[in-house]
């Protein structure tokens, strides 16, 4: 077995950043998904996974270079599996990282997936929000109640004061070897569970697990134009990694209270404009609201009710849009008076005498 700091080609007294530097150069190098089908590559990678496994752990990297290469005695027995990863792996979210933007998705994602490393998990939050708001954006605070690293052990589990120790039955290699007689099998670790580590002196705030539930407080920024129903993703807010894995995110859905005047249709507003049977048929300007304040609308003669008016850019922001606006859809509703005075009565008495005649004309056809 070679010596892990000639693996890694750095010198025994190596920085642990010189050692992180030497090791993702080499594992760009290495890595199966760069070298499909090449054993020899594949052989290497695992040395690599080793050698960074053990020295890029202050504790293992301590063990190591007091009793060297024995260290993997007896563990080394090399069972049908193979290769056996060990302990934790440092960083691994930067991993995923790393050759997810190599090799793509499929690259990153099996890199995970070899690794004891786990995402924590998203959280999703509801943010309601006023009509008004949604069209302005805001920027506001949401509590979020969620899983993270226990503030009192930082995460180790271990009562402060005291950390984790190498797992006295597998020395830190998280699995254990049995010989049994022709064969011999690697199997996880019982007395760690893989870890590699174990707590002598739980944390007496989290037991030990190094989690702890908590309500944070985050400042989300909703931007302008949002709809009901629009996420906005906080990466890295969610719920602490397992074994050195990534964070999750806090996923924020916005409650949009509808409003009484205006109809959301993608970034165009509708709106209806009530107008008298006169503005209708002779035409007129008629004040409508907008989300920007009150402008005139010109009713052109002749709109029957229902018709559309578009005023360009008066509408909601478009989301992301550098400040664009949708349109603002005024639909004329003709409105019919229900009291008239005597005067009202005859004058459109007359006025019907005088426009009615081809009414219904079309339905005799
Ligand atoms: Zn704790
Ligand atoms: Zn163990």
């Amino acid at each position: 077995m070679r010596d892990l700091y000639e693996v890694l080609g750095v010198s025994k007294t190596a920085s642990q950043d010189e050692i992180k530097k030497a090791y993702r150069k080499l594992a760009r190098k290495h890595h199966p998904d760069a070298n499909p089908g090449d054993a020899a590559a594949e052989e290497r990678f695992k040395e690599l996974q080793n050698a960074y496994d053990v020295l890029s752990d202050p504790e293992k990297r301590q063990q190591y270079d007091r009793v060297g290469p024995r260290m993997f005695e007896g563990a080394q027995a090399g069972g049908p599996g193979g290769f056996q990863w060990s302990g934790n792996i440092g960083d691994l979210g930067d991993l995923g990282d790393l050759f997810g933007g190599l090799f793509g998705r499929g690259g990153g994602g099996g890199a995970r997936a070899r690794s004891r490393g786990q995402r924590g998990a998203d959280v999703g939050v509801t943010l309601t929000l006023s009509f008004e708001d949604s069209l302005r954006g805001l920027t506001t605070k949401i509590p979020v109640e969620l899983e993270t690293a226990c503030s009192t052990c930082k995460g180790s589990g271990a009562e402060p004061g005291t950390s984790p120790i190498i797992c006295p039955e597998c020395r830190g290699r998280g699995v254990t070897s049995e010989d049994e007689g022709f064969f011999a099998f690697s199997r996880p670790c019982p007395r760690c569970g893989g870890n590699g580590t174990v707590i002598e002196k739980p944390c007496r705030t989290c037991g030990g697990s190094g989690r702890e539930r908590r309500t944070k407080r985050y400042s989300v920024k909703i931007p302008a134009g949002v709809k009901d129903g629009t996420q906005i993703r906080l990466k890295g807010k969610g719920e602490s990694g397992y074994g050195g894995g990534p964070p999750g995110d806090v996923i924020v859905t916005t409650r949009v209270t509808p409003s009484p005047l205006f109809e959301r249709r993608g970034s165009d507003l509708v709106i209806e404009v009530p107008v008298t049977y006169a503005e209708a048929a002779l035409g007129a300007e008629v004040e409508v609201p907008t989300p920007g304040g009150r402008i005139s609308l010109k009713v052109p003669p002749g709109s029957k009710d229902g018709k559309l008016l578009r005023v360009r850019g008066q509408g909601a922001p478009k989301l992301n849009g550098g400040g664009k606006k949708g349109d603002l859809l005024a639909r004329v509703r003709l409105d019919v008076p229900t009291k008239l005075t005597k005067a009202e009565r005859e004058a459109i008495e007359a006025l019907g005498k005088a426009s009615n005649r081809d009414v219904r004309e079309r339905l005799r056809a």
